[in-house]
């Protein structure tokens, strides 16, 4: 623990010096809460981290319809996943209306800029979580992540490998895709498309990649969620690339120990990461300060077509 987060766990020790802070325009209550117990990071530092990163995180972040991972009472207790609207998550969280799965219809939530942002971190949110599709027309997705979950005892590597076949077999098809850790055990690999195609030809096209990974190697992917066949395996998660589904964005913070981020890479980097969470809280804000370019360039203006079925 370094002398900052010494000086904090102090000031919540006497109340009075947890007075809130000033961050891009937000106030931030309680800025001396610890919420990360076993790497004392305080709320303070988290909404300090999400301020340095808003320029890289919110490309990916806004004008989607969003999920958040709320942990009011720390990372360590109950923390839970919230998708619909209130008026009290702050002025600048935007209501969305969407069709449920029931056929009703329900706010759910967007933000637009950093001040949505920085509101979402005063209501406790560490993760965030959107759609594969924008506000103005949700049901025609504008990107897809195929995410590579390895069974235990999975060695790094064959993850990395996974990927890198992902990506081939993509570019076989003249798509462009981007890489990224989970925060968590595995990678994402994220492919941005024209948006055309509804959500059930890019589920469909989706589980066509997974099974094709499948198919060259039988022993190392499977394709489908099944836990009990799963042992020694990476499972291609296609499963997500569906209406209402979600993956973790980049440069989200995970609500796991070690304060892991979820962090997009140039693939030539990728041989030198060795895991799911080798970004925590501390190397991504070195990562942003030290970034002349965006790790995935060029995505914004990729004009590439999913392939038909
Ligand atoms: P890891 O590499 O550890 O697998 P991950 O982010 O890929 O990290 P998964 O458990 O594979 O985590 O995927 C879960 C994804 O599905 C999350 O990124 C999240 O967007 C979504 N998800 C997980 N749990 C829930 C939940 N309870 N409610 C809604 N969405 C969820
Ligand atoms: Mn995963």
């Amino acid at each position: 623990m370094n002398d900052l987060h010494r000086d904090t766990h102090l000031a919540t020790k006497r109340p009075h010096a947890d007075k809130p802070v000033d961050v891009a325009g937000v106030r931030i209550t309680h800025p001396g809460r610890v919420v990360y117990p076993d790497d004392g990071i305080t709320k303070g530092e988290v909404a300090a981290y999400y301020a340095a990163v808003a320029d890289w995180i919110l490309p990916g972040l806004i004008n989607r319809p969003l999920s958040m991972v709320r942990c009011p009472g720390g990372t360590d207790s109950a923390c839970f996943f919230q998708k619909h609207h209130a008026a009290k998550l702050g002025s600048s969280v935007r209501p969305i209306p969407l069709e449920e799965k029931d056929g009703g219809e329900d706010d759910y939530v967007y933000i637009s800029d950093r001040k949505g942002l920085l509101q979402l971190v005063q209501m406790n949110t560490i993760e965030f979580h959107p759609w594969g599709s924008r506000v103005d027309k949700p049901d025609s997705p504008d990107r897809i992540v195929l995410d590579l979950d390895p069974a235990p005892g999975v060695a790094w590597e064959a993850v990395v490998e996974g990927a890198r076949g992902i990506r081939e077999l993509l570019a076989g098809m003249q798509l462009t895709s981007f890489v990224r850790t989970s925060g968590g055990k595995g990678l994402h690999v994220v492919v941005p498309f024209r948006r055309g195609p509804r959500w059930q030809a890019v589920k469909d096209f989706c589980e066509r990649v997974a099974v094709a990974m499948v198919e060259r190697a039988p022993d190392r992917y499977i394709a489908t969620a099944s836990k009990a066949q799963r042992e020694g395996k990476i499972f291609i998660d296609w499963l997500r690339n569906a209406r209402g589904a979600t993956s973790v964005c980049s440069w989200s913070l995970r609500a796991r120990d070690g304060a892991p981020v979820a962090m997009p890479l140039r693939w030539e980097e990728l041989g030198k990461v060795d895991s799911g969470a080798a970004f925590g809280m501390q190397a991504a804000l070195e990562r942003a300060s030290r970034l002349r370019t965006d790790p995935w360039e060029g995505m914004a203006t990729l004009q590439q077509r999913l392939p038909r079925g």
